[in-house]
């Protein structure tokens, strides 16, 4: 039995320039600290815009503080003229751990489809960087298909592409879950991670399956994180807004001391 050791990731998404960024992290080791947070028991990475990572890796690299960092996104190419975007060599060069691909606000945003997020997740795996893939449903497709059959084709597409050997991490976001409060049960988190695992082993095979950590995301909060993590195939979280207040993350990172009736 491969221990999975639990993910708490926070997607900062479009906020904090690199001063707040420099804080946050620093308010977040301290308080983490303070309660005696053990980072072997549960990795905390951070995904800040761009402009922050050179300042979060030299606060985190300075301070010798347990937390992981990686972009939000990437180009699918190493370099030339794509103006705007960022290469994985870049992010992996800047101590990038993680990187995220297909976050729904990219999907919708940007119109990224299943073929770009495969070549992103390919560059990243290229540069040495752990892809976070994310892949869920919206409410019209829970309505027209169930919960799982839309994230399970789309990561179906994704590791049909990949080395059999790639570290890769799932992430689950039921579209209509983020942002909105109104989190999947507990119930449906486990139901589709069971089932992005079961693509895993079907494809990579049952020793990537075992080993690949599936995250939740959507709404999650201090107050129902205990219960996401309760489930057998959740292996932590992908947090957007509750990322941002310091506390809030805090109190999530420290789900295994949450007392759940
Ligand atoms: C996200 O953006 O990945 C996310 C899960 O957001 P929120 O936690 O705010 O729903």
């Amino acid at each position: 039995m491969v221990d999975r050791r639990p993910l708490i990731a926070g997607n900062w998404k479009m906020n904090f320039d690199h001063l707040r960024s420099i804080a946050f992290v620093q308010k977040l080791a301290w308080t983490l600290k303070d309660a005696k947070h053990s980072a072997a028991a549960v990795e905390v990475a951070v995904f800040p815009p761009f402009t922050d990572i050179r300042s979060v890796q030299t606060t985190i690299e300075a301070d010798r503080l347990e937390f992981a960092f990686g972009g939000q996104d990437l180009s699918p190419f190493d370099s030339g003229a794509h103006t705007g975007d960022i290469s994985g060599e870049f992010l992996a060069k800047l101590g990038c751990r993680y990187v995220i691909i297909g976050h729904s606000e990219r999907r919708q945003d940007h119109h990224e489809d299943d073929a770009l997020v495969t070549a992103k997740t390919l560059a990243a795996i290229k540069h040495g960087l752990v892809p976070v893939i994310c892949v869920g449903e919206t409410s019209e497709d829970l309505e027209k298909f169930g919960a799982s059959a839309v994230p399970v084709g789309q990561l179906r597409t994704v590791l049909a592409e990949l080395p059999k050997d790639a570290d890769i991490v799932v992430a689950y976001e039921p579209v209509w879950a983020i942002g909105s409060g109104q989190a999947a049960t507990p119930a449906q988190a486990q139901e589709v991670c069971a089932a992005l695992r079961a693509v895993i082993a079907e494809v990579l095979g049952d020793d990537a399956a075992a080993a690949t950590r599936v995250l939740y995301g959507g709404s999650v909060k201090s107050i129902n994180i205990a219960s996401f993590m309760r489930e057998k195939d959740v292996d932590g979280a992908l947090v957007g807004g509750a990322s941002l207040d310091v506390e809030e993350f805090a109190k999530i990172v420290q789900f295994p001391k949450h007392v759940i009736a």
